[in-house]
């Protein structure tokens, strides 16, 4: 195994719901706990749906006690990213989705808006646009539509949500613009999630983590998987997934992150 080096840093890119935020109170406690011990050598990069007030408001709950500020979030399933101490969009990889979008709320408004069974999400998201979906076949038209448009279309819980991407943009090729634009590559970095939305990220050529609690329809993808780093399919849920993902990737002989290991 390489010798320590002091100098490289971790950058774990994880989910939230279901992930990060995933597992019983000690299983929390103890990542976030792991975390703060090692917080110098850290970069924390939430990878979320959420837009930035949805993740302010974990703060004021009381519910998640510890839960460490991110360095950077990248949020609305990848089309935002923000610098979370200085609430500034980081502007390389913002403008890069920005320019992806263009015309693009008035583009999907005019393809999907009138399309039976679709609801818009309430909100004003800027570089997304999204909808609750009756039913799947509602889903499946909706996406057709958006993808011969050019647009990227992920549906979620069940198909109930639906969003509507800049084309090539979700949140695995955004976490790979933001660790280029941080001057660090793949191996220094581990990502995490629990859903079929985290696709994009556990194949983005970075070891991964699916948690033990994942959805089915994402341990069905698992098993046809065949691509490199491998994904690493934790039994355990949410944090405790995250924890012993870390260690896992920590002794995989494959090159991989620091081996600071939980
Ligand atoms: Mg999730």
């Amino acid at each position: 195994m390489e010798p320590l080096q002091k100098e490289r840093r971790l950058i774990l890119g994880t989910d939230l719901d279901g992930t990060f935020l995933g597992g019983d109170r000690p299983q929390r406690q103890a990542l976030y706990r792991w975390i703060a011990a090692h917080r110098d050598r850290v970069v924390l990069v939430f990878v979320t749906g959420r837009d930035r007030a949805l993740i302010e408001a974990l703060y004021g709950d009381g519910d998640w006690p510890d839960l460490p500020a991110p360095d950077y979030a990248i949020g609305d399933v990848g089309t935002t990213v923000t610098d979370w101490r200085t609430g500034q969009p980081v502007a390389a990889v913002q403008d890069w989705i920005a320019h992806r979008w263009g015309s693009g709320s008035d583009r999907v408004a005019v393809l999907l808006d009138g399309l039976p069974g679709l609801r818009r999400q309430p909100g004003s998201f800027q570089y997304r646009r999204s909808y609750f979906c009756e039913d799947a076949a509602t889903g499946d038209r909706a996406i057709a539509l958006a993808q011969a448009a050019g647009y990227g279309a992920i549906l979620s819980d069940g198909g109930q949500f639906l969003d509507i991407l800049p084309p090539g943009v979700s949140k695995g090729p955004t976490f790979l613009r933001l660790l280029e634009t941080l001057g660090h590559g793949p191996a220094d970095a581990i990502v995490a999630g629990d859903t079929l939305n985290d696709w994009s990220l556990l194949t983005c050529g970075v070891p991964a983590i699916a948690v033990g609690n994942r959805e089915p329809a994402l341990t069905q993808r698992l098993s046809q998987w065949s691509g490199q780093p491998p994904i690493y399919p934790s039994p355990q849920p949410g944090a405790a997934g995250i924890l012993d993902g870390l260690r896992h990737w920590a002794t995989a002989r494959v090159p991989g992150p620091p081996a600071i290991v939980p």
